[in-house]
């Protein structure tokens, strides 16, 4: 009997964008010093969402901790936690307030065969008006969403579809999900800027660039009211008025071309179960095979790689110190072959 293997969502991932970089980070161990910044962004969104769904606010100086956390330099991080914040309030009020909470951040391992397991968490089960209950995944993006027709099921789709209909088998669900709801949201590209104070002779006070300034003279001249400027201050935005601006970057364009949160659902059929089972199966051999060093390679996501500068398969080294050497500088071999598992006290 092959050993028992217990594969997390987050590993599934990692093994569809390349199977070499599934052996650097779960064979091999290697763990990056530092974990790449988008990473911390979503534990602190996600975050954010978990604590404003289950107490109503959200826990913004959880989100604050969490990015403070991470070893950048304060006015990068100050930054990200003001978008981070923006889109938190974004989500809260746009989000489907006749969608019932049924379960949030939902954890769960079941068997998928003898030797086969599966572990993930679900953001939030949603049930509708209707009594119908919908997995619902929260997916936050640097670029344009512009997907509009609705995906194919991906992996980690399927691993919700077939976790959904076990959680309904095991009395964890009273229904089985009807479909999964994604909620796409786009991290604002916009940066803080520097922002002019503009006081008035009638000493009103506005903020904004100088083109405001100049929007509103032109303005309130044509209103034949006298208009002067008495000082004018350029300084820095506060971290406010930037989560103000990534706010309404968010909302924007909502219903035009360009919106940055987009939703899309699906809803499962038959057909879903029996595809997500037979990728399941496929992915559990794929990993097996790829234990015993049959695997392939990926390189179109070397880019955004941790491992890019040891992969061997993208650097010509010479000889192995070389690599060893910048291993030994980037990285921490684990003791356990996934954290995630280790953290639940599970490190097969
Ligand atoms: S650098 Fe490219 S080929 Fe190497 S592990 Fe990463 S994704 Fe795979």
């Amino acid at each position: 009997m092959p050993p028992r293997l217990t594969v997390t969502q987050s590993e599934m991932r990692t093994f569809m964008e390349c199977p070499h970089k599934w052996r650097l980070a779960y064979e091999t161990r290697l763990s990056p010093h530092v974990d790449g910044f988008a990473l911390t962004f979503g534990t602190a969104f996600h975050h954010g969402i978990h604590t404003m769904r289950s107490n109503g606010v959200p826990d913004y100086d959880g989100i604050q901790r969490i990015i403070d956390e991470h070893p950048r330099p304060d006015p990068s991080n100050r930054a990200a936690y003001s978008k981070c914040r923006a889109m938190v309030r974004a989500y809260d009020f746009l989000r489907d307030r006749n969608a019932k909470e049924h379960a949030s951040e939902l954890e769960f391992a079941y068997a998928f065969n003898r030797v086969n397991r599966l572990r993930g968490k679900i953001d939030l089960i949603a049930e509708k008006d209707d009594g119908s209950l919908w997995i619902v995944d929260y997916k936050t993006t640097t670029e344009q969403y512009t997907e509009r027709v609705v995906p194919p099921l991906d992996i980690q789709a399927c691993a919700y579809v077939w976790a959904g209909f076990k959680m309904h088998e095991a009395g964890a669900l009273p229904r089985p999900p009807h479909g999964i709801r994604y909620e796409v949201i786009q991290k604002p590209t916009i940066r803080p800027k520097q922002v002019t104070a503009t006081v008035f002779n009638t000493g009103y006070e506005i903020v904004g660039t100088k083109k405001d300034a100049n929007d509103y003279l032109k303005t309130h001249r044509a209103d034949g009211r006298p208009v002067e400027i008495t000082t004018q201050e350029t300084r820095e935005e506060t971290d406010e008025e930037y989560e103000a601006r990534c706010l309404d970057w968010i909302l924007e364009d909502l219903d035009g071309e360009n919106p940055r949160y987009v939703t899309i659902e699906r809803v499962f059929d038959a057909a879903d179960l029996k595809t997500a089972e037979m990728q399941l199966r496929n992915l559990f051999a794929a990993i097996r095979r790829a234990q015993r060093g049959e695997y392939h390679v990926n390189t179109t996501h070397c880019r955004f790689c941790p491992f890019s500068r040891v992969c061997e398969w993208v650097n010509h080294f010479d000889d192995t110190e070389t690599r060893d050497a910048l291993i030994e500088s980037a990285f921490l071999i684990r003791p356990e072959r996934n954290p995630e598992l280790a953290i639940e006290g599970e490190a097969a």
